[in-house]
């Protein structure tokens, strides 16, 4: 590895940050030597009712599967993301909100005022209802009332689900008939970009399909117009007015459930993800202290949506549990101009910016003007996490947004997993771009190849977690069988995680994309991470997504979708280009045999690339791209059905 592509850790980093090298050796080697110990001792970074006595009871064997962790311990969520926090800093702000319009005030929230309306929405929710164990599906865009939304569910032990705002009516039914959710809390609209989502109207056309729901809670956000059915809808703020501004907090158990979520839905059916209340929050509150090296009186902004798990960890629990300022920012990263990130940094102060592959991909085509306009001098980290960031994109990241002062946390993880697995800490881990570096404290990654033999040293195959740890899921939502199933039948005693890995001399992890979308060709495996990067650092090149398609003499092909930059021409001179340009850059090998030519390519309304169906397209087999419910745009594959290679 030349030193080109090795970041050490800047000296300031190392001095001031609370792991160092040493520190981070130290809590790796006992987290796996004496789990009991060391977890007991993690577990006291909360208050407990109850403080557990027992860490973790596990086994990930058929004959007697089950997970636990701190099962005997008594506590609530909310009491320790919020009341906790009211004897040491009842006047900080808590959750420092940023409105989608830039003309509009910010709006902040005290942990006192915070307690305030958690406590307000709790006893909102009991009035209508909702009791411990109850489902409740929140389907809100990014107002403070999400927020609240989520920890008073939590205060009364009720069981949230939150639901992306910016999912279809469809989308929405099938999650709430899923768990048997009775009540909706929405909103009569959502604003993104300065559009207006239409959610209370999505709620009502999911209506027709979800006998189960009963009721609806709505508040206002834009004061658009909608319909209410007498019986079932009311208005927030109405229900509100009584309400008292004290609500106790319900006991939990620590395997008590906290919330559902489910999957982004790029690979199938999405999957009911549960988590429970004590390992969840340990782990989330350590990965978000250790991950940022969060410093209290940072400004902290997590920039993604509290519908995905990123937005529940690290919006919400864990920096809360850790009483950090954090910010909620309502609107999308290029809205009204691709500088508006770096604005709000500047607006804020922020330290801390955590945000996605596919959002600063998406920036960095507008050029980097829009960036050098801004001042960014309050940002110390920025950290990323969805898909394998491509080299280009973290030194683009790291170079021209952080100034090269900046370290980048590339963040393995997954919803299934509840907090960061892989990862470096900031004053510990030496950087290489698009590698997520080094398991978390407790994390046991190994590389098994197909058979399931642990691979040993440098190797590439697939990543699997050998232990478990705190925030890892305890069941998919009424369907256990599918739970064991899917993550821990194909390599017995293993948790899959269904990615690809690989790992090199120096112990760092490379994430090679999901195991279903590595290639072979001519008997070779090759992730489809490594190409797309290579057609990303072409200069004329926006974005790429790579399958395989069938190939009659290689067995598989290399099937490419390229987006080109804002004002680049496609045409057959680039093609054969890019062509030559894999080859220099990785080899023959991985020569692309079709290149298409895309405006935009198929994402999840998390902006992950959703290769399921590009793979369709490229096999040539249109006729049934099976649900595409849970595309932001769908629109986009009927251009690339019209223009495939053949
Ligand atoms: P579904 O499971 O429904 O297909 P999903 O896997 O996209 O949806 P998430 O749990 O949000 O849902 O995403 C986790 C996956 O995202 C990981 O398994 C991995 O493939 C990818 N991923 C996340 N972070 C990184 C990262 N830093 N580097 C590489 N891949 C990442
Ligand atoms: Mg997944």
């Amino acid at each position: 590895m030349s030193d080109k592509n090795l970041y050490p850790v800047p000296q300031e980093w190392a001095k001031r940050a609370r792991v160092n090298a040493e520190k981070y050796a130290q809590l790796y080697g006992r987290a796996l030597a004496d789990p009991g110990s060391f977890w007991l001792e993690q577990a006291r970074r909360l208050d407990w009712i109850k403080r557990p006595e027992i860490a973790g009871d596990w086994s990930f064997r058929e004959e007697d599967f089950r997970i636990s962790w701190f099962p005997d311990g008594k506590l609530n969520a909310a009491a320790n993301c919020i009341d906790r926090h009211l004897k040491t800093r009842p006047d900080q702000v808590a959750i420092l909100w940023e409105p989608d319009d830039p003309a509009e005030e910010a709006r902040r929230f005290t942990y006192r005022e915070l307690h305030a309306e958690v406590c307000r929405f709790a006893n909102v929710l009991k009035g209508q209802g909702v009791q411990k164990g109850d489902r409740v599906t929140i389907y809100l865009p990014m107002i403070p009332e999400a927020a609240f939304a989520i920890l008073a569910c939590a205060r009364i032990g009720a069981i949230h689900s939150v639901v992306f705002g910016g999912f279809s009516p469809e989308a929405l039914a099938g999650r709430i008939q899923d768990c048997d959710s009775k009540i909706v809390v929405t909103a009569d609209e959502g604003r993104r970009g300065g559009k207006r989502v239409p959610l209370k109207a999505n709620v009502d056309a999911a209506a027709v399909h979800t006998p189960s729901l009963e009721k609806v809670v709505v508040v206002r956000a834009t004061g658009g117009d909608v319909a209410m059915t007498a019986g079932r809808d009311a208005w927030y703020h109405d229900l509100a007015r009584d309400a008292d501004g004290d609500c106790p907090c319900e006991p939990m158990g620590a395997e008590d459930p906290l919330f559902i979520l489910y999957t982004s839905g790029s690979t199938g059916k999405p999957k009911g993800v549960l988590h429970t209340t004590g390992g969840y929050l340990v782990w989330v509150a350590l990965t978000h202290e250790l991950t940022f090296d969060y410093q209290p009186g940072s400004i902290y902004w997590c920039a993604a949506d509290i519908g995905w798990v990123t937005g529940h960890s690290y919006i919400l629990y864990g920096p809360l549990a850790n009483g950090a300022t954090t910010m909620m920012y309502e609107g999308v990263p290029n809205w009204p101009t691709p500088s508006r990130i770096w604005e709000v940094v500047d607006k804020h102060g922020v330290e801390i910016v955590y945000t996605a592959p596919t959002a600063l991909r998406a920036l960095m085509r507008e050029g980097d003007d829009w960036v050098k306009r801004t001042s960014r001098g309050s940002l110390k980290l920025l950290g990323t996490v969805g898909e394998p960031i491509n080299p280009e994109a973290w030194r683009w990241y790291h170079e021209v947004v952080g100034e090269g002062r900046c370290p980048i946390i590339d963040t393995w993880w997954q919803t299934e997993t509840g907090g960061t697995m892989i990862a470096p800490l900031p004053g510990a881990t030496d950087l290489k771009p698009g590698s997520a570096t080094k398991p978390m404290p407790g994390i046991d990654p190994q590389i098994v190849d197909g058979d399931g033999n642990v691979l040993q040293g440098a190797a590439e195959g697939n990543l699997v977690i050998a232990k478990s740890w705190p925030g890892q899921m305890r069941t998919v939502w009424g369907d256990h069988g599918r739970f064991f199933q899917t993550y821990f039948s194909t390599y017995p005693g293993k948790y899959f995680t269904g990615d690809g890995a690989r790992r090199d001399e120096d112990g760092y992890y490379w994430i090679t994309g999901r195991v279903d979308d590595v290639l072979n060709v001519s008997g070779h495996r090759m992730g489809t991470a490594e190409i797309e990067s290579a057609l990303v650092l072409h200069p004329k090149v926006a974005e790429a997504a790579v399958v395989g398609m069938p190939h009659e003499i290689k067995g598989q092909g290399i099937y490419a979708y390229v987006t080109l930059n804002a004002g680049e021409e496609p045409g057959d001179d680039l093609r054969g280009a890019l062509g030559k340009w894999v080859r220099t850059e990785i080899g023959p090998i991985a020569t692309p045999d079709a290149i298409q030519f895309a405006p935009g390519l198929p994402k999840t309304r998390s902006g992950k690339i959703m290769r399921r169906i590009l793979r369709k397209i490229a096999e040539g087999d249109v006729s049934n791209l099976g649900d595409i419910s849970t595309l932001a745009d769908p629109a986009v594959v009927d251009d690339l059905v019209a223009n495939r290679v053949s």
